[in-house]
């Protein structure tokens, strides 16, 4: 990839952070690593699409960083689980063998499994020695008739944000316009009825949370022909460009696919957030805001009024068990401020937020939800997010994987919120999942056993009181480093 085409793809119009005069995203700061490269942002962003085989242009290293760090799900096909590689050595590279080995694999992995295309990620190594991957692609295009996608991301292009704008970037010139939807079986639309079609982008069905939301756009006529990449299939991700709407699902990381597809198409867009009760709703609305459809404005009043009394019910039980309690947040973008509704629906109190990556209308948005004195977090390292708890009385702390263990071995009650998370947070039934594991996780009795003394302990010195748990932390629980290379 050319440099003016890296510099094209940080300077994204429709980024919020564009018009403070960064270039992409923040650098990396010292003592901090910078988390997964381009390539890795590339592959996790079209891995979900379940029928493609996914090769990976490289040493080996690259395919085993990378595979399957998402939780992602897929109703049929299971080809995007296999992990494929060309898997350069050195002497590939001495013997300049890269490009027929590549040729080579895609042989293969159409032969091996008949996948409905074939994407390539391009990596350092090859990318330093001059493989043509494009050429490859298109020659091997030609040869066997199925699609062959080049992802030029090799890692030191830039950040793992930049990569999935690049994976984006592939899918709007190779991928998006290949064909046109199938059309509405008869006998469904009817007089008042019409099927819309829509696209979600950036929403990767991680613990399978599509399918939570899925049945609510069934039933109120919007199909879905694509989401990029949650249970995506290529022949889907080929008709995105009759979209009517296209939402931006809690990311900005594939803004541009959103915008280009404005650009060339006239698509309209919108950001929006699957996680709340108020957020679904408001999603839901902006559809049929936007389609401007009289009948499907009255059906989604009438589904939001059912769905809101529905899970206001049954949510109760819940409720009862956790209003009042503390929490800390900490995790980052769009999910600082709408997972902070969430858990106000539930009644419980956030008292800080983490900004990581948060723009700044993320930040107008906190202070709405809590008050202009808002604890925001810009970086949280294990002895700040532990500070913290101990200082408000936290009863639970929210974050993401890499913080599992600083909470854990603080004897601190932890909830999953990223992309490893196992439970599926969104859509009205979502929240009743997320009630119901904070619940288990505060509830659990884990934390009154590990914070009483060892019975060993306890025999050397019965009438000793349990250490403090500060006392325990500094003397076996040293915080690990916050930063992990794929979160
Ligand atoms: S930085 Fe380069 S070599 Fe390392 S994983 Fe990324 S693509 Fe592979």
């Amino acid at each position: 990839m050319k440099q003016k085409d890296i510099s094209a793809l940080l300077d994204e119009p429709a980024c919020a952070h564009n018009s403070k005069g960064k270039s992409g995203c923040a650098k990396p700061k010292p003592g901090a690593t910078a988390g997964g490269c381009a390539f890795d942002g590339a592959q996790i962003a079209l891995l979900p699409i379940g029928d493609v085989a996914h090769i990976v242009h490289g040493s080996i290293a690259c395919a085993g960083n990378s595979w399957d760090n998402r939780g992602t799900r897929s109703t049929g096909p299971t080809l995007y689980k296999i992990g494929m590689t060309t898997d350069l050595t050195e002497q590939d590279v001495i013997m300049g063998r890269g490009e027929k080995r590549l040729f080579h694999s895609i042989k293969q992995a159409i032969d091996s499994y008949a996948p409905a295309a074939v994407f390539v990620y391009n990596t350092c190594v090859p990318a330093l020695t001059g493989d043509d991957v494009e050429a490859v692609c298109r020659e091997a295009e030609k040869r066997w008739g199925t699609p062959v996608v080049p992802v030029d991301a090799a890692g030191f292009y830039g950040t793992k944000n930049l990569g999935n704008r690049i994976a984006g970037e592939s899918m709007v010139k190779y991928v998006c316009g290949g064909r046109e939807p199938d059309p509405v079986p008869e006998g469904i639309e009817r007089d008042g009825f019409k099927v819309h079609d829509i696209c979600l982008v950036g929403e990767y069905n991680i613990a399978g949370e599509l399918w939570r939301v899925m049945p609510l756009f069934d039933e109120l006529g919007l199909r879905v022909l694509c989401t990029l990449s949650g249970d995506a299939r290529f022949r889907e991700a080929q008709t995105m460009h009759r979209s009517e709407v296209n939402m931006m699902v809690c990311s900005k990381a594939m803004v541009n696919v959103a915008r280009k597809l404005k650009d060339a198409f006239g698509t309209p867009w919108f950001e929006g957030s699957f996680y709340g009760v108020q957020d679904v709703s408001q999603a839901l609305r902006d559809f049929a805001r936007i389609i401007d459809d009289s009948d499907l404005t009255a059906r989604t009043e009438a589904l939001i009024a059912r769905e809101e009394a529905r899970i206001d019910a049954a949510l109760e039980p819940w409720r009862q068990r956790l209003q009042g309690r503390k929490v800390l947040l900490y995790t980052g973008g769009v999910k600082s401020w709408s997972v902070i509704s969430a858990l106000q629906d539930l009644g419980m109190t956030v008292v800080a937020t983490g900004t990581r990556k948060s723009t700044e209308e993320d930040k107008a948005r906190i202070r709405e939800l809590m008050g202009e004195d808002a604890v925001m977090l810009d970086e949280g390292n294990p002895r700040t997010l532990i500070d913290i708890v101990r200082k408000n009385d936290v009863d639970i702390l929210i974050a993401g994987g890499r913080n599992m263990y600083t909470a854990l071995k603080a004897r601190i009650p932890f909830l999953d919120i990223n992309q490893e998370r196992e439970f599926g947070y969104a859509g009205y039934d979502g929240m009743l999942e997320l009630a119901k594991q904070l619940c288990l996780t505060a509830e659990s009795p884990i934390w009154e056993a590990v914070r009483r003394p060892a019975p060993w302990a306890q025999a050397v010195a019965p009438q000793h009181e349990a250490p403090p748990i500060a006392a325990a932390e500094t003397a076996d629980a040293e915080p690990v480093a916050v930063e992990a290379s794929h979160a």
